[in-house]
């Protein structure tokens, strides 16, 4: 049976009923209006731990602009009715006030990390979503969390925030579930036409494109400058960056060797609508 959750002070009795019980507990930390990627994270830390507790919750600290955080989906009630098919036990669903009742002083930076790709193109995102994963691993004391590939640059931001503060908690990478035309699953989706869908699948093309090119032996210059190009001869889709770096670091490389481990990494515009998306490879 599924528990929705509201208030921190009960959730973290929940975690010590479950704890006495030497219950393992998953975290997956999510913003709702949630679709086939998040509940492979559910189902992934189904099979890894006793328990899992969902997170829905849309972090107001971590929108760089207003109206984003206005329009961003949010669907309670399916959410709520897709949860409870999938064997999450937990589901904590809490108020703004909730979470930020004294107002956060703590400011993190996450040095280089927060100077490239999304960082560089949404102040503060990366404090705010620095700071809502340590409340939440704070409040839920998961033995593992699940996050998605398909935010690598916030899956890095998180490793650092826990391997530098020692949080004792296992962290989990799941791979990026895609609809049929390749278009990586999101929430931001929702707002897009059927028609849009199928043009923002061309964020993925553009990574399949720049990935044959790569492994063509293809110098990175000429690869960036094929991405850009393909953008530039599409309407309706505006690119915002495309970078080729060490999947590890999220670094440039100057130079390119066999075995590297690359991601592809982008963020592009469709129809207003902000998305992202990554393809890694090994050369
Ligand atoms: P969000 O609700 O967008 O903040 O996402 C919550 C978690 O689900 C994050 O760890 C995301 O990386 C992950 N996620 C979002 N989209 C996908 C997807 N298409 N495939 C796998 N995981 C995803």
């Amino acid at each position: 049976m599924l528990k929705v959750i509201r208030r921190k002070s009960i959730l973290k009795e929940a975690v010590d009923e479950f704890r006495k019980s030497n219950l393992s507990i998953g975290l997956v930390p999510t913003m709702g209006a949630l679709h086939k990627g998040h509940i492979s994270l559910i189902e992934m830390s189904n099979m890894h731990y006793d328990v899992t507790i969902a997170t829905i919750f849309v972090n107001p600290t971590q929108f760089n602009n207003t109206e984003d955080l206005a329009k961003y989906p949010r669907n309670e009630e399916t959410d709520i009715a897709l949860l409870s098919k999938t064997g999450c036990r937990v589901v904590f669903i809490p108020s703004v006030d909730e979470i930020y009742a004294n107002p956060p002083l703590i400011t993190l930076n996450f040095g280089y990390l927060e100077h490239i790709m999304e960082g560089k193109h949404r102040s503060g995102h990366f404090n705010g979503v620095g700071l809502v994963v340590a409340k939440l691993l704070g409040i839920a004391r998961p033995d593992g969390a699940y996050f998605g590939q398909k935010d690598l640059q916030q899956f890095r931001i998180i490793s650092r925030l826990v391997s530098d503060l020692d949080i004792p908690v296992q962290l989990h990478l799941a791979p990026i579930v895609r609809e049929e035309n390749g278009l990586a699953m999101s929430s931001r989706n929702e707002r897009l036409t059927a028609e849009q869908r199928q043009l923002a699948g061309n964020l993925y093309k553009s990574l399949s494109l720049s990935s044959d090119l790569l492994f063509s032996g293809v110098p990175q210059q000429e690869v960036k400058l094929a991405v850009y190009d393909f953008f530039k001869a599409l309407d309706g889709v505006d690119l915002e960056y495309f970078e080729i770096v060490d999947f590890e670091t999220l670094e440039n490389i100057p130079s390119l060797n066999e075995g590297d481990q690359l991601a592809l990494c982008l963020a592009a515009y469709v129809a207003g609508v902000r998305l992202i998306d990554n393809l890694v490879i090994e050369l």
